[in-house]
C-alpha cells in the first residue's frame, strides 16, 4: 500500500505535519489499522497544551495540561508504527497525484500517499489588531503562561477577549486582583464565558492605547463604543488577542484569513485540529480530528467508498 516514494525520498504510509493533540491522534490511530507514519514536530509533544494549567472539557479525567500532554505523550512513545521526528519543523510540503512530499528545514525528505498537517495556530500580533496602539520598550507578556499569582498584584490589564482568558482565571482561583478586559466588537461573544467571575471587569472599547509606566506597570487610555474617554494605570498587562493559523510552505490551500480547511485541501493533504479554522479550536475536537484524518488516509488507500 506504500506509495513508490520519488527518487532521494524516504517513504512511508502517512506523514503527520506537527505534534499537538491532533496530530498525535492521528499517529496513534494510524498505527491501529496498522499504517506506519513519521510525525514532524519542531517542539516537544503537545508543548502547547502543557502551558494549561487547568482543563475542564476533556473526556477521560486529565484536568491539567501537563498531566494529559504526558499522556499523550506515552501513547505516541508506545506507538511502534510512529517515527516521531521532534525537533524537525517542515519547511515545505508538496501534492502530486499518488504521493505527497514533506521536506523538513534538516533537509531530510520522505514521501507518502497522505500527510495529515496539523500545525495548529501561534499568538497574533499586535499589528493585526488595529484598535491597539503599543508604546512600550519591550514586547508585552502574552496572557499564556502569564504568572500573576507570583507577586502582589491589583490591578491587571488583558487585552483581547481571548480563549486563555478563562483558562487564566481558572488557573489563578487565589489572584485578589480586578482583571480589566479591554475588547474589540470581534470578541463580543467570547466575554460569556467569564463574565460571571466577581474580578472580572469588562470594558467593550473601540480602541485602546497602553504604555509603559515603570517595569510591568502600565497606563491604558481608551474610548468606548459610546465615544467616552478612560485611564487607569494597572500593575501588569497582558495580550490575548487571539490566534492566527500556522500552516507550513508548499501545497496547502489557505482561505481569506489564512485558515485551511479540510474541504479546500489537495486530496491527499487532509488538514486536522486549530489549523482548519478559527472555529472548534479544542482539544478534544483537535484530537477527533486527527483520528479522522488517519481513518480517512486509510480509507482511501484501500479504495473503500466513504458513503
Ligand atoms: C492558553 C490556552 C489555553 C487553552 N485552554 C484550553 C482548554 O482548557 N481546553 C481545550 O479544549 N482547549 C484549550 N486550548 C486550545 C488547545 O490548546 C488547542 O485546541 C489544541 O492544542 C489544538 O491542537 P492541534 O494539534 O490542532 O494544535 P497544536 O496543539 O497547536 O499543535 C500544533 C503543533 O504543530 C507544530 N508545528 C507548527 N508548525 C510546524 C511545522 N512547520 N512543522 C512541524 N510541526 C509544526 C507546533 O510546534 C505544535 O506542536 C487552549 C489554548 C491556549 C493557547
Amino acid at each position: 500500500m506504500t506509495a513508490t516514494a520519488p527518487p532521494g525520498h524516504a517513504s512511508t504510509d502517512l506523514i503527520i505535519v506537527g505534534g499537538g493533540p491532533a496530530g498525535c491522534a492521528a499517529a496513534v490511530m494510524a498505527a491501529s489499522v496498522g499504517m506506519r507514519s513519521v510525525l514532524f514536530e519542531p517542539d516537544a509533544l503537545c508543548a502547547k497544551i502543557r502551558h494549561i494549567a487547568a482543563i475542564d472539557n476533556v473526556v477521560g479525567g486529565h484536568t491539567t495540561g501537563p498531566e494529559l500532554a504526558a499522556a499523550i505523550a506515552r501513547d505516541v512513545a508506545r506507538t511502534e508504527l510512529c517515527e516521531a521526528d521532534l525537533g524537525a519543523r517542515a519547511s515545505e510540503v508538496h501534492a502530486f497525484a499518488d504521493h505527497v512530499t514533506v521536506t523538513t528545514d534538516a533537509g531530510r525528505e520522505v514521501a507518502a500517499p497522505y500527510a495529515v498537517v496539523a500545525t495548529g495556530v501561534g499568538p497574533l500580533s499586535t499589528a493585526a489588531a488595529p484598535w491597539l496602539t503599543v508604546s512600550t520598550d519591550s514586547a508585552l507578556p502574552t496572557l499564556w503562561g502569564a504568572k500573576v499569582a507570583e507577586r502582589p498584584t491589583t490591578s491587571v490589564l488583558v487585552i483581547g477577549a481571548d480563549r486563555p482568558l478563562g483558562t487564566f482565571l481558572r488557573a489563578h482561583p487565589a489572584l485578589d486582583a480586578t482583571v480589566l478586559v479591554a475588547y474589540p466588537p470581534v470578541d463580543d461573544y467570547k466575554v460569556d464565558e467569564v463574565g460571571h467571575d466577581a474580578r472580572v471587569a469588562l470594558m467593550p472599547v473601540a480602541c485602546l492605547s497602553v504604555r509603559a509606566q515603570g517595569a510591568s506597570a502600565v497606563t491604558a487610555e481608551w474610548v468606548d463604543r459610546e465615544g467616552r474617554h478612560g485611564a487607569q494605570t494597572v500593575d501588569a498587562a497582558y495580550l490575548n488577542l487571539g490566534s492566527s493559523p500556522a500552516s507550513p510552505p508548499g501545497d496547502i490551500v489557505r482561505d481569506s484569513s489564512g485558515y485551511c480547511p479540510p474541504d479546500r485541501q489537495h486530496p491527499r493533504i487532509i488538514t486536522a485540529g486549530d489549523l482548519r479554522s478559527a472555529r472548534f479550536q479544542r482539544i478534544m475536537a483537535a484530537t477527533g480530528s486527527g483520528s479522522e484524518a488517519a481513518l480517512r488516509a486509510y480509507y482511501d488507500l484501500r479504495g473503500v467508498p466513504s458513503a
